[in-house]
């Protein structure tokens, strides 16, 4: 990007560094979204890398010459084609992505460009194609209408994608990622006249799929999958930066054991959600991790336990209050029959569970967090040995 900016002052040695740049950045980008096993943003960058790639070698023929005409054509309806299509499946990871169908399309892909692009090169064949790219699909520039729309199409389909959904809010940084990867080569599409704008803007949708993959790595190492709360990792990080003031309440829910006979595992899962849900809600600079298991971890950095009493009391008496409902496991699975039956009966079942709440702060004796947590984790037998659905000190 530096390089972009500095423009034409640099040296004619360093000018390379033009297409250098995306080409490192999209290269890498590829690189990583293999390691990381992330199919979709494998593809966005394997794409826009494939159609760097083609175009400059296309503008060797001159910008306005047929072959740089056609791949830019064909770039700008096949990489938010591409992305729409892997937008539409699961995650699955690379090595899911690289089956046969993958390959195949992008075998096709570059094969049918690179064939149309240099039928034009001789003024005996290629006239259907020059004639196909005056069609008002496909003529540019800016960017064919026929990319417009494949591009509005893959813009909707991440924004969805994107959308935090509840019970919980928390996007994913890859879907995120691919809304600006979108914007960013559509940019990149519209200035291909600007040729270093052009550039920068690959670039930057490289840089912005890296910048997710980095982020989305974070997230799965300090967030917990299932519940979208921060992660005992996490947690464990908060302690060493705590002040001197602060409390810690140890949560667990109560005889989950037995509410997982009763309603199976995939029950006890929607509950352990929902209860999360309610322990990030609490207030009063209070933060809710997921400690392991049906454990819960809430931490008050710079309050006293008698001022974070009154919330945490009131985060018990919520959660046991709480009716949730949860969706049954005994959804018939003809999709017919299902519709039926939902008209007759709620397809959805209230559940209620409660929690026991063991509380700790610092004093003379307990000077680490290390300590107060296990004071905590102490006072919360306590509740437990008291009867449960309380809260302890
Ligand atoms: P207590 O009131 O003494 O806490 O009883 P309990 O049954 O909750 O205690 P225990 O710690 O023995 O059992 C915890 C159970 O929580 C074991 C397991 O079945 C369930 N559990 C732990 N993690 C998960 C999870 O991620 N999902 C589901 N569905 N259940 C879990
Ligand atoms: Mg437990
Ligand atoms: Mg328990």
């Amino acid at each position: 990007m530096l390089a972009h900016a500095a423009g034409r002052a640099l040296p004619a040695s360093l000018s390379g560094l033009k297409t250098l740049g995306p080409s490192v950045l999209l290269l890498l980008g590829t690189g990583m979204a293999v390691w990381f096993n992330r199919g979709r943003a494998f593809i966005a960058l394997a794409s826009l890398l494939a159609a760097f790639a083609g175009y400059s070698l296309a503008l060797e023929f001159g910008a306005a010459s047929f072959a740089a005409r056609a791949v830019y054509a064909a770039i700008a309806i096949l990489v938010p084609l591409n992305l729409l299509l892997a937008l539409f499946l699961p995650e699955r990871g690379v090595s899911h992505h690289f089956n046969y169908r993958w390959l195949m399309l992008a075998v096709v892909e570059t094969v049918v460009v690179a064939w149309i692009a240099s039928a034009g090169r001789s003024s005996l064949s290629g006239t259907a194609w020059q004639d196909l790219l005056e069609h008002w699909l496909f003529r540019s520039p800016p960017t064919p209408l026929a990319g417009r729309l494949t591009f509005v199409a893959a813009l909707f389909a991440a924004i969805w994608r994107a959308w935090p959904r509840p019970p919980r809010t928390h996007t994913r940084p890859l879907d995120t990622g691919l809304v600006g990867v979108l914007i960013a080569f559509f940019i990149a599409c519209e200035w291909v006249a600007a040729r270093s704008a052009f550039n920068a803007f690959m670039a930057a949708a490289g840089a912005i799929m890296l910048v997710s993959l980095l982020q989305e790595s974070h997230r799965l190492a300090f967030r917990d999958e299932l519940t979208g709360l921060p992660s005992r990792r996490a947690l464990e990080e908060r302690l060493h930066g705590l002040g001197p003031v602060y409390a810690i309440a140890m949560v667990d829910v109560d005889h989950f054991k037995k509410f997982n006979d009763t309603h199976g595992h995939d029950i006890g899962d929607q509950v352990l959600k929902l209860v999360a849900a309610r322990l990030a809600e609490i207030q009063d600079g209070g933060r809710a991790y997921r400690y392991g298991g049906e454990e819960f971890c809430l931490l008050f950095d710079g309050r006293t336990l008698a001022e974070t009493l009154p919330h945490i009391e009131k985060i018990r008496a919520d959660i046991a209050a709480y009716q949730m409902a949860v969706r049954g496991d005994d959804r018939p699975k003809d999709p017919e029959a299902g519709t039926k039956l939902r008209s007759l009966r709620s397809a959805e079942k209230t559940l209620s569970v409660t929690v026991s709440i063991g509380i700790a702060e610092p004093d003379d004796v307990l000077s680490t967090p290390a300590g107060v947590l296990r004071a905590a984790d102490k006072a919360l037998y306590r509740a437990k040995e008291a009867g449960r659905n309380r809260v302890s000190r």
